[in-house]
């Protein structure tokens, strides 16, 4: 049996359900397929939305869905603290398995129609890129689906980009251990705790509260140069962190990979957007992507429905994107190029660099700068900040 549908969305988290719901409201026949059982299940995330970025959203999220608001970041590395709060800096955390399947209800009240055990394996599609046929995998056998439009938001293992012909896409990525922790004794359960050392190579750890004693606990790494149940432990080490923990009890595990570079040249490929982990859309340093793709999904929903009744081109996707965060990419893109050539060295002066670029201290401007300037000297200028004596 072929099912034809004007939209075929790969993917059922925040990128495809946005994409899916924007798509079926205009009423293109919208079908969103994935791979697993039930939505937002498991989780892969640290739960937390920069409170910045919701002014972008294209549709409220109920205040029920924010559980826990948290009023600044505390940095830490080589021993300084330093804290930052309001504007950029406050975010909410989030229960990444309800918001998915909010989303996911929102699509389908739109009139998309979701199939869950429905895996993508393989596409049929010409020179340039155009899909005439996707196959799919389902508890009932192998299915073809005709659509005119593909949007692909099967996140930072997509098989869509794979079968484009992109691969070795997790040389890209970071990767995250993760768990969520019950039984903290957080120092400040309205801070997010932010720490950048050799315990995460190329990254930070991090401790973000989901309520006054309960947070989610993580370490990235951007180079396998030792193994990441070693870094954990580690950064459990750290004397601030230890005396949180101690009596710590893990959860549940919701440990994943992020795209940290482009995993393919373009967004849009012959008749494929490309949306959210795929697309590599979400903001440094602190790799947050779960609002733009949101934001991004919704765009692509509405392309899809423009190109359908030949009001515009897919092309014009990007040029939306752009218009509308595109200010915050291109900063995005930036400080990842300078962030990536200091996590690389071992060198503990970058710590302090890097501490001074998350915080804001430092400039960007100022990196060449920065560069003459010995540990010892960037300790002082970081000093005057400290806020270390508050625990
Ligand atoms: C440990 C960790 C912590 C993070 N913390 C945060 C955070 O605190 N805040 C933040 O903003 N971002 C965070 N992120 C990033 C954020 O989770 C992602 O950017 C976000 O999930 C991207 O949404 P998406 O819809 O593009 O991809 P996903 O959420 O990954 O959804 C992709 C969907 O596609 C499905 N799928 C994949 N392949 C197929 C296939 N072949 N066929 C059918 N379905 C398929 C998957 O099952 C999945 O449901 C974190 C990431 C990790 C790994």
């Amino acid at each position: 049996m072929i099912i034809e549908c004007d939209v075929l969305v790969v993917g059922a988290g925040p990128a495809g359900s946005s994409a899916a719901r924007a798509a079926a409201k205009t009423g293109t026949n919208t079908i969103f397929v994935d791979k697993k059982k039930q939505i937002g299940i498991p989780v892969q995330c640290a739960e937390t939305i920069g409170e910045y970025l919701i002014p972008y959203l294209p549709f409220k999220i109920p205040e029920e869905q924010l559980i826990w608001r948290t009023d600044g970041i505390s940095f830490w590395a080589e021993g300084i603290t330093i804290e930052r709060s309001g504007g950029l800096w406050s975010s909410y955390a989030i229960n990444r398995e309800k918001i998915d399947k909010w989303l996911a209800n929102n699509a389908i009240g739109a009139g998309a129609k979701l199939y869950l055990e429905t895996e993508l394996i393989d596409l049929e599609f010409n020179e340039n890129y155009h899909v005439t046929k996707a196959i799919v995998k389902t508890g009932a056998g192998i299915r073809e689906i005709k659509p005119k439009v593909v949007i692909a938001a099967d996140g930072v293992h997509s098989k869509v980009l794979n079968k484009l012909g992109f691969t070795n896409l997790k040389d890209k990525c970071g990767e995250v251990v993760s768990f969520e922790m019950d039984n903290l004794n957080l120092y400040k359960p309205t801070y997010e705790q932010l720490y950048i050392g050799d315990f995460a190579p190329g990254a930070y750890a991090y401790i973000f509260p989901l309520s006054k004693s309960r947070a989610n606990v993580g370490v990235a790494s951007l180079f396998q140069t030792k193994k990441l149940e070693r870094c954990y432990a580690e950064f459990l080490e750290i004397p601030k962190v230890k005396k949180q923990l101690r009596n710590g009890e893990k959860v549940v595990e919701k440990s994943g990979w992020a795209p940290i570079h482009y995993l393919a040249d373009k967004w849009v490929y012959g008749n494929v957007l490309l949306v959210g982990d795929a697309a590599n859309q979400n903001f440094k340093p602190f790799v947050e992507g779960i609002l733009p793709a949101i934001i991004c999904g919704d765009i692509a929903g509405k392309t899809a429905y423009n190109f359908i009744t030949e009001r515009n081109l897919l092309g014009d996707y990007q040029s939306c994107i752009k218009d509308k965060l595109g200010e915050l990419f291109l900063e995005s893109d930036h400080l990842l190029d300078i962030l990536y050539e200091l996590g690389k060295s071992l060198d503990k002066k970058e710590h302090l660099v890097r501490l001074g670029l998350f915080a804001n201290v430092f400039s960007l401007k100022e990196i060449t700068k920065l560069n003459f300037e010995d540990y010892n000297a960037l300790k002082r200028r970081l000093a005057d900040r400290d806020s270390s004596e508050i625990i």
